[in-house]
This record gives structure tokens, sequence and C-alpha cells, in this order.
């Protein structure tokens, strides 16, 4: 499942597109947003925005398609304006003066007013955006401080959209080894000094992340990898998808298991409980 860095990139390949010229056409498969159709077409696409896990398009007349791509869910963008060739449900088309962008198989598409934005059940329970260029390394310090007396685990806590948003199971496994905390460690047992950087990990390998297309590596080693032919898919990540493999760090076998009920990977030399 993609996670805030993928949805990030997605986000960025659609602005491309969608934010210069006007709507020629628009298609929605839903017959309840049909009436839209003609509401949206001839006006322009002032902002593609990420939120979480959804993506909003903001048109000149106040609307926003609101959409979740959920497990399934894929944007296709088309250059040169034609349908792609896939097996999958269209859900969502929106042709410009130059280009199209294509929506599959996502079944929560909406068209929302400002004010319905604002109290979006999904929107309105976000925690910080990990990537909006306006969080800060010290936010997010500030945001895992109010959660300092918690019980909870980090394995759940830092992948809660309400808490961090832009986390999911790789990035978790990933932070917390560099961390070299056990997934299992619940925050109110962090020194200061370990919250910090927890805070600081999740902040700079969720933009490494996204500036790389999903490195969380260290980037000097990734590069000496790339380097021998090692596939990318090999040498993007410390821990996650490791299983059985030794750590770059200490050389340990990387487990995979279940830690407070979510799968996840770790090296218990780097990270003991
Ligand atoms: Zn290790």
């Amino acid at each position: 499942m993609p996670e805030g860095p993928e949805i990030r990139r997605a986000r960025d390949e659609l602005a491309q597109v969608l934010e210069q010229g006007k709507v020629t056409k628009i298609f929605f498969a839903f017959d309840h947003l049909k009436p839209y159709q003609s509401k949206l077409k001839n006006n322009r696409i002032i902002e593609v925005n990420a939120k979480g896990k959804a993506m909003l398009i903001r048109f000149s007349n106040g609307y926003t398609i609101y959409s979740h791509n959920q497990l399934y869910g894929k944007w296709i963008i088309s250059p040169d304006g034609k349908i792609p060739d896939v097996k999958r449900q269209l859900r969502l088309a929106i042709h410009m003066q130059q280009g199209a962008a294509f929506l599959y198989s996502a079944s929560d598409i909406s068209v929302l007013k400002e004010h319905e934005l604002v109290n979006h059940p999904y929107l309105s329970k976000l925690g910080l955006e990990l990537l909006s260029a306006t969080t800060t390394q010290e936010m997010v310090k500030q945001r895992l401080l109010t959660f300092h007396k918690s019980r909870r685990t980090l394995m759940t806590l830092l992948q809660d959209q309400r808490v961090l948003a832009g986390i999911g199971n790789y990035l978790c496994c990933e932070i917390l080894h560099v961390s070299g905390l056990h997934p299992e460690t619940r925050i109110c047992d962090l020194n200061q000094q370990q919250l910090e950087l927890i805070a600081d990990n999740s902040f700079q390998l969720t933009r490494q992340s996204y500036e790389t297309a999903g490195i969380t590596n260290l980037l000097s080693r990734a590069e000496k990898l790339a380097k021998q032919g090692i596939e990318f898919e090999s040498y993007r990540f410390n821990v996650y998808r490791r299983k059985g493999l030794s750590c770059y760090q200490c050389g340990d076998v990387i487990v995979k298991g279940k830690f407070s009920g979510r799968m996840g990977y770790c090296c218990l030399g780097c990270q003991p409980l």
C-alpha cells in the first residue's frame, strides 16, 4: 500500500498535467457524481494536493474532487490524452487541453465544497502532515511530545495517521531500525533523547524516501550496492522485506514478525526490546 512519499510523488505527476490549461472533458463512473461533469468542465484546476492518503483536486469554481485510493485505486497519467489500455474499472477521467489523468478502481470519490472539506470525516482527523512544505522537524518533535505519556507502542503510534500523516508499514519499520528501537517499545518508556531521535528520523526518512523514490537505506550504501549491480528492491531498505538476510549495520539476521498486531521487520541486534 502506498505511503506518504508514494502518494506525494503521484501528486507531483498529477499536478504536472492538471495544473495547466482548462479541463476540456470530465467523466465520473458513479451516477451520483455525473451532474458534476458539466459543472467542472471548462474550469481551471488551481491546485492538486495530497492529504494523508487522499488526493484533492481543487477547481477554480470552488469545487474539489476528493479521492482516496484505499487498497486498489490507481492514477494513470496520459500525456497525449489517450485512454490507457488497462484491465481496470475507470472511475474518473479528467481531460485537459494537453494530456489527461485517469483514476482506476477507487471507490471513495466525492465532489465537495470548501466547508465540506473542513469537516470531512477523514481529512479532519489527520495528524501532522510529514511531507507538507510547512512542517518542520521541530513540529514533529512537539507532536510526538503530546503523546509522551501514552502507553501505545511505536509500531502502532507511528502508523496512526491521526498522530503523524504519511508513515505506513515500510517507513515505520525503517524509522525504528535507524533509531535503534524495537517496534514494541512504548512511547512512554522513551527518554527525551530517544523521543527526539524518533521524531528526527520520522521527518528525515519520509522526506528522503520522497526525494529518492523510495530509498530508506543509507544513501551512500544504496549507491554502492547499486554500482555492484544489485536491484533497487534489494538495496532500498535496511530491514523491510529483508527477512533472513543480515543487517547492514550489525550483521545479525533480520526477522519478520507480528509486533503489536502488525506485520513488520526488525534486527534484534540493533533493536533489542
Ligand atoms: Zn542490526
